[in-house]
């Protein structure tokens, strides 16, 4: 809860509809938010459950408005998208245009000897050494320069307020 909440409240108390006794009616409402603020009642205001592309942005957004926040991911930081997806698969992309342009370098007057030598190894070796290029760009420290606190485990609901990782 920010200053903007806390006068949200305030003003809520000021200015709600009053009962038969004058007593405002939604005062418990508002107070009861102040004091679960004010009595420091949770470790965290935001837990991210999974370090994917949408767990960084939630967590760093959040981070950023002055939120306390922890990011729990039960494999590697990263998910799909620097794992499996979008960074592979533009190395990959990559690499094959350039081979496109090798082999029809002939179309634009240049001749090239001898003949583009494919090893797919040396080509996996590109891809795997650009993901963990990216990787290395949001390992668990550069969270917690932010003040994220990076969890690792398989997080489970003790209830609504709680969770334990494994
Ligand atoms: C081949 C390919 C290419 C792509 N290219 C692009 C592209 O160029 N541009 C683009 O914008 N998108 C691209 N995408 C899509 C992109 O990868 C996804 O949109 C993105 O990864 C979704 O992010 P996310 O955080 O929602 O989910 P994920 O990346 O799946 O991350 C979820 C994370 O949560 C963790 N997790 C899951 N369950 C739990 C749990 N119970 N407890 C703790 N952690 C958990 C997972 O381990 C994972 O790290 C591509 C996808 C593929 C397959």
């Amino acid at each position: 809860m920010d200053l903007h909440d806390i006068v949200h409240c305030i003003k809520a108390y000021l200015f709600s509809p009053r009962g038969s006794q004058g007593k405002p009616l939604i005062s418990f409402a508002a107070i009861g938010l102040l004091q679960d603020s004010f009595m420091n009642k949770y470790d965290y205001d935001i837990i991210v459950i999974g370090g994917g592309a949408a767990g960084f942005v939630s967590s760093k957004l959040a981070s950023g408005l002055g939120k306390k926040v922890a990011m729990i991911e039960k494999d590697k930081l990263g998910g799909e998208c620097t794992l499996n997806g979008c960074i592979p698969s533009k190395a990959l992309i990559k690499t094959s245009r350039i081979a496109h342009q090798i082999i029809n370098a002939g179309r634009y007057g240049l001749a090239i000897h001898p003949p583009l030598d494919i090893n797919t190894d040396h080509v996996m070796a590109h891809v795997r050494s650009a993901v963990q290029q990216v990787y290395d760009g949001h390992r668990p420290e550069a969270f917690q320069k932010l003040g994220i606190d990076v969890l690792f485990g398989a997080p489970t609901f003790i209830d609504n307020h709680q969770i334990q990782t494994s």
